[in-house]
């Protein structure tokens, strides 16, 4: 595996690689001192996992994040500093599938890793046949993208599945704990910033208003709920 270590601290980037050196050394490590430089290495060099400093010289790390994500699905653990809650959440907004908050131990940091690989390493999806949900919206859990009035828009791991497990429980209300630990694992079961950004990410990308959802209800202070959309909810073509 190749972790890729996009960090302006020679000082991080050598206690990350001596963690992996002593710890998991089937693991290399690549890294750059530049955001630029560092989305550039994420197309030549193809690493299986980014570690990402939002603190960068060159340019913002939420600029490199978004740079990724715009052609790559490669898991990222962003690196913060202690209190910065709006880089967290505008992280996980932006792509991110984690954080880690410095300064880290081995054991987190690791930690942290694995349980990343575990969840966007997709589990085999049995379905191999696109989910119809209406004439203008079809799933397509293996690719996995969405096709929206002819459009085709793709969705990350943890995306779709988080959205796999709601459209297979269609009509049921999914409590937050049951959807942190299926998803991002027991670790996570309180979590919940976490599953209000990325139900807000598939809101945006599955609903004609993601500001009022008909797809996926909020169920106040239990969780989600997914409802497939009925005929008159559908917008009327003329023809
Ligand atoms: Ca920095």
């Amino acid at each position: 595996m190749k972790v890729l270590v996009i960090e302006d601290s020679p000082q991080i980037i050598e206690a990350i690689s001596l963690c992996f050196q002593l710890r998991w050394s089937e693991v290399s490590v690549i890294s750059s001192t530049s955001g630029n430089k560092g989305v550039e290495m994420v197309e030549t060099e193809s690493p299986d996992m980014v570690i990402l400093d939002l603190g960068l010289p060159d340019i913002d790390g939420l600029t490199v994040l978004h740079d990724i994500r715009s052609f790559s699905n490669v898991p990222i653990i962003i690196l913060t500093v202690r209190g910065d809650e709006m880089d967290k959440v505008k992280g996980l907004e932006l792509g991110a599938d984690d954080y880690i908050v410095k300064p880290f131990k081995h054991d987190e940091l690791l930690a942290r890793i694995k349980a990343v690989l575990r969840r966007t390493t997709m589990p085999q999806l049995k379905d191999t046949e696109d989910v119809v949900i209406s004439p203008e919206l079809k799933i397509d859990f293996t690719t996995p993208c969405l096709y929206k009035k002819g459009q085709t828009v793709n969705l990350t791991p943890i995306e779709s599945n988080l959205l796999y497990h709601l459209v297979k429980n269609e009509g049921k209300t999914l409590i937050h704990r049951y959807l942190l630990e299926r998803i991002w694992g027991e670790e996570y079961s309180d979590a919940t910033e976490y599953l209000k950004v990325y139900i807000q990410r598939i809101r945006n990308k599955l609903e004609d208003d993601p500001s009022q959802p008909k797809m996926i209800t909020t169920e106040r202070g239990l969780g989600y709920k997914f409802i497939k959309p009925t005929p008159k909810m559908l917008t009327r073509r003329s023809s």
